[in-house]
């Protein structure tokens, strides 16, 4: 039998680390870090060993599925498109364009052919219910990047290798590998940084594993990261320690944005944020006195109802420290797909507010809709109702806010198709389901990954198994979906042959023009372009080395400048006053504040059907300090009641001193539970129960749209005590 060794990025998420696979006799004996790949250098994490389990998963759908009366049943592809190109022709025919609606998961920006193919065919479908996950995760970092820096897509990443101190607001890259900051071995990147002399300093209302290797830890109230945000600038104004540098020249809104702080002192927003004004006052200065400084957060500041703000207030900070395009600071990547520049010459920045949705009115970003809006969309009758989805590798029973209202909406639509390899919470709803290859079948590039690295690089993947007979890659299902739906949508000026023509070209051949018409098209190589060839003969990946300064010449603004008082955002501050200085406050002996948490061994809403990631403990915990436990008479393993204005749950709790007092968290992707999904591992040892039964659809930021996940008010009961009752 022959054995090999098989390079590749792992997929799974954010981190791009580099794989080493040991295949022999068709089948994986193996999967280690690849210490060859210059970028990842070694690391993996144990997600990345349940490749193996994923792959040869027998829950894995391969063939595509009808739901029947008496359950799902295995059909034909030419069937099955068929009836998908049938079924949603009739309902668009019968009801217009907006009768259709589309909602893509987050591991779309994990595939090659859904990044290129899909968003060729679920863009142009002419439909405004366009949904993501985008909603449920960096919408306002976006939106705040469109506003400052001119362009939706110009999100700076922390310069990690280089930094003397990194400020982490909401972020927890000891589980989540990095976000918004792709780097393979992001913890190890992190100790080189106090190795070196420098800091890391995490601000979360719990005392996450990153934070516990920091150090600094400052609990913050959930949902108050804008006010701390504005004390520090407060400070750094007022101690005259405002140092633009470099950029100064190309700033606007600089005046507006310093009287702005002036109302914000850190005696005011102490109390309502939960660090102490001597904590905020030496913080700023800490900031501001190191040269090297990197702000930066992630969910904790982006999923809440000051998520737009945080997010502006974050670059803001950066810039009137001189730490914005600076190396050390927070920086710009420069991508063998260099996809912001091209787009940006097409007139493409970003959009935002063009258009609202129906019911609730809330605002269109980057041709979305919130998908906090989306089940409201189905069930109210009128013009432009979805009656009809289709969702690709998303989960949004369990990722969105109150899944069950979602869960019931699905099933009043005239027809559902999914594009996805499980039978999972959401698909279970779907009248077919389209599976498509997965992970090791198919060939792999970051593109939109390498965008958000902290150096910049480049590395292809083969695939290492070639898809069965009874296969379909994405991109293949996308083609066949296009032939036969037709989009007339956006891109109309482009005949439909044209994008056939240009749907028939695989991801790899794609792939190959834009990296030849790259940034390193040119130079890289003594002038030989970078191209899938140069690739292909680099299976490790290729180092194009440290980030480097990218502005003014990359500000898209008409004006280019940076506008660091941009009046969206500056008319959305009284809100924030109102609301979390305004007086009301949750009563902790009445109501605890609940918020989410990731782990390292599980990714979002998935993977929970990996039998190696879920042996052990029952990993859904609710996590409450021993100060909240005593006061309600429950002690560690207690079986809780946890109850939000949406719904309740049970879960055992774990007593925790992380915990700030007064907040409680349940990590994401359970709730296995439900009759007619197919994940048998999840159902038998990862049922728990899931956030999003909990959440409220109808918090959200009045500015983004983006949910509000952070500190959902919550009361929480023994379950024996309230059966006593
Ligand atoms: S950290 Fe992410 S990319 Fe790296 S091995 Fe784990 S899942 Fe894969």
């Amino acid at each position: 039998m022959t054995a090999a060794t098989h390079f590749r990025t792992c997929h799974l998420c954010e981190a791009m680390c580099g794989l080493a696979i040991d295949v022999e006799a068709g089948a994986i004996t193996s999967i280690r870090g690849d210490a060859a790949d210059p970028f990842s250098k070694g690391h993996l994490c144990p997600k990345a060993v349940a490749l193996k389990d994923l792959h040869e998963d027998p829950d894995r759908l391969k063939r595509p599925l009808r739901r029947t009366a008496a359950g799902f049943v295995e059909i034909g592809w030419d069937e099955a498109f068929d009836e998908v190109g049938r079924r949603l022709s009739e309902i668009r025919a019968a009801h217009g364009d907006d009768a259709l609606g589309v909602y893509q998961g987050n591991p779309t920006a994990h595939n090659l052919g859904t990044l290129l193919h899909g968003q060729i065919v679920l863009r142009t479908l002419g439909t405004r219910n366009l949904f993501s996950a985008t909603s449920v995760d960096q919408l306002p970092h976006m939106l705040a990047s469109l506003l400052v820096l001119g362009h939706q897509a110009m999100l700076p990443v922390p310069d990690l290798d280089r930094t003397e101190l990194l400020v982490i607001f909401g972020a927890n890259p000891a589980v989540s590998n990095g976000s918004i900051m792709t780097a393979g071995g992001a913890m190890r990147r992190l100790g080189e940084i106090r190795a070196r002399g420098g800091r890391v300093i995490v601000l979360d209302p719990r005392r996450t594993e990153t934070a516990a290797r920091a150090d600094e830890h400052h609990f913050v109230v959930p949902g108050t990261d804008a006010l701390v945000m504005l004390a520090l600038l407060h400070v750094i104004f007022a101690d005259g320690l405002a140092r633009p540098g470099r950029l100064a020249p190309h700033l606007r809104g600089l005046g507006p944005l310093r009287a702005l702080a002036a109302r914000f002192a850190p005696e005011r927003v102490a109390e309502a944020c939960g660090m102490s004004a001597g904590a905020l006052r030496a913080l700023a200065r800490t900031i501001a006195s190191t040269p090297r400084a990197a702000i930066y957060g992630r969910v904790g500041v982006s999923l809440q109802t000051f998520g737009a703000l945080s997010c502006w207030l974050l670059l803001a900070l950066n810039v009137v420290t001189g730490n914005l395009d600076e190396p050390g600071g927070m920086m710009f990547t420069r991508p063998a797909v260099d996809l912001v520049p091209n787009a940006a010459r097409a007139g493409l920045r970003g959009t935002f507010g063009r258009f609202r949705s129906r019911v609730r009115g809330l605002p269109e970003f980057g041709g979305e809709l919130p998908v906090a809006a989306l089940a409201e969309e189905i069930e109210v009758p009128g013009d432009g109702r979805v009656r009809a989805l289709i969702t690709s590798c998303g989960n949004p029973v369990l990722s969105t806010p109150n899944g069950p209202r979602l869960s019931r909406a699905l099933d009043r639509l005239d027809f559902m198709v999914a594009i996805d390899v499980y039978l999972n919470e959401t698909t279970r709803h779907a009248h077919v389901i389209l599976p498509p290859t997965f992970g090791v079948e198919h060939e792999h590039y970051d593109v939109l990954l390498h965008a958000v690295a902290v150096r910049n690089g480049a590395k292809w993947s083969e695939a290492l198994f070639a898809r069965g007979e009874h296969q379909r890659h994405d991109w293949e299902i996308f083609r066949e979906l296009h032939r036969r739906l037709r989009p007339r949508g956006a891109l109309e000026h482009v005949t439909h042959a044209a994008r056939q023509a240009l749907l028939a070209l695989p991801p790899a051949r794609m792939l190959d023009g834009a990296l030849r018409l790259g940034p390193y098209g040119d130079r890289y190589l003594g002038g030989a372009r970078l191209s899938l060839a140069r690739l292909r003969a680099a299976p490790h990946g290729l180092d194009l080395g440290p980030l480097e300064p990218a502005l003014p010449e990359r500000l898209y603004a008409d004006d280019r400048r940076i506008d660091l008082a941009p009046s969206l955002m500056l008319a959305d501050v009284a809100r924030l006053e109102s609301t979390l200085l305004g007086g009301a406050r949750v009563n902790p002996a009445r109501e605890l504040r609940l918020i989410g948490r990731r782990q390292l061994r599980n990714n979002n809403r998935w993977m929970h059907n990996a039998p190696r990631l879920v042996k052990g403990r029952d990993r859904c915990t609710l996590q409450i300090h021993p100060d909240d436990a005593r006061a309600r008479g429950l002690a560690d393993g207690a079986r809780v009641r946890v109850t939000s204005a949406k719904g309740a749950i049970e879960v055992p709790i774990e007593v925790d001193d992380a915990m700030m007092r007064g907040v409680v968290s349940l990590p994401h992707g359970f709730g296995h539970d439900r009759d007619g999904a197919r994940l048998q591992v999840a159902a038998t040892h990862a049922k728990g129960a899931s956030l999003n039964d909990l959440t409220d659809e109808e918090r959200v930021d009045a500015l983004s749209g983006v949910a509000d996940f952070a500190g959902v008010a919550v009361t929480v009961q023994n379950v024996e005590a309230r059966a006593a009752e």
